[in-house]
């Protein structure tokens, strides 16, 4: 059976990219923060899975931490024997213009958006080279494609995972891994849930489909880069956004 890691699947896009792929028959891997609330929401979502009749285990990792990440992805392997997947989805916000925003919420935002991304990559890549095959799906954002204001630190993130996602493409792609990333729109999780009503309204005239996008909507794309069908395809970055932009 094939094993999928999918980081800050505790609830939101994380938790749906879970559940499809344990529907699409992978073992999988939900990780956590590693926090009491978090735990349960997790527990949760692995019985989900299992409802799919795959093996669904939780591990408590804080992704922007190097050794977390060593030590998860050594007791994966020890667990799960091989890892075939790895979505690269947790995420943060600490939303405020340039000239408010602190050098703190600058750093903790790069720490988990975009320094998880090499601290997971580092130590699942070796696994995969072993094996032969994998697949990397990195989660980025429109923000990292066109800016956003009041988001400089998220839009840095999210702009440096696109150029790690192609130069780990071109680094393993002779070892038969592929690395992509999506790049979400607005999409219906408790992320954005927080955000008011008009800002909600004002954002949508920009979509050409005029509604926000399900987390199943990006569970299903993560689904087809992890599967067979995707076997040609690495270094790119699909925008998964109802026609932001065009
Ligand atoms: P969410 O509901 O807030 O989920 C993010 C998950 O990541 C949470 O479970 C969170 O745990 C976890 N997490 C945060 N820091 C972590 C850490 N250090 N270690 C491990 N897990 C951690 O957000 P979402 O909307 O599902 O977002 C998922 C991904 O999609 C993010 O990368 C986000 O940037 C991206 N995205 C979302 C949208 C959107 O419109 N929602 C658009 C574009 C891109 P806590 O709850 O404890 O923080």
């Amino acid at each position: 059976m094939a094993t999928a890691i999918v980081t800050g699947a505790s609830q939101g896009i994380g938790a749906c990219i879970a559940k499809r792929l344990a529907k699409d028959g992978f073992d999988v891997v939900i990780n956590h923060y590693p926090s009491d609330s978090d735990k349960e929401k997790a527990l949760a979502v692995a019985e989900e899975c299992r409802a799919f009749s795959v093996k669904a285990e939780c591990y408590s990792a804080d992704v922007s931490k190097f050794e977390d990440c060593e030590n998860m992805v050594k007791q994966v392997k020890a667990d799960f024997g091989t890892i075939d997947a790895l979505v690269n989805n947790a995420g943060i916000t600490k939303d405020s213009l340039l000239a408010r925003m602190t050098e703190d919420a600058y750093d903790a935002v790069i720490a988990v958006n975009q320094k998880s991304v090499y601290n997971m990559m580092k130590h699942v890549c070796p696994v995969m080279m072993k094996q032969k095959h994998g697949s990397i799906v990195n989660v980025s954002s429109v923000a990292g494609l066109y800016g956003n204001a009041g988001q400089v630190n998220y839009s840095a993130s999210k702009a440096a995972i696109i150029g790690m996602t192609k130069t780990v493409a071109k680094e393993y792609g002779r070892k038969n891994i592929t690395c992509n990333a999506v790049a979400p729109g607005f999409i219906h999780t408790p992320m954005t849930d927080v955000l008011s009503d008009e800002l909600k309204a004002k954002m949508l005239e920009a979509v050409a489909l005029r509604r926000y996008g399900e987390p199943e909507e990006i569970a299903s794309v993560v689904s087809f880069l992890v599967s067979e069908n995707a076997s040609y395809v690495t270094g790119q970055v699909i925008e998964i956004s109802g026609g932001l932009s065009m």
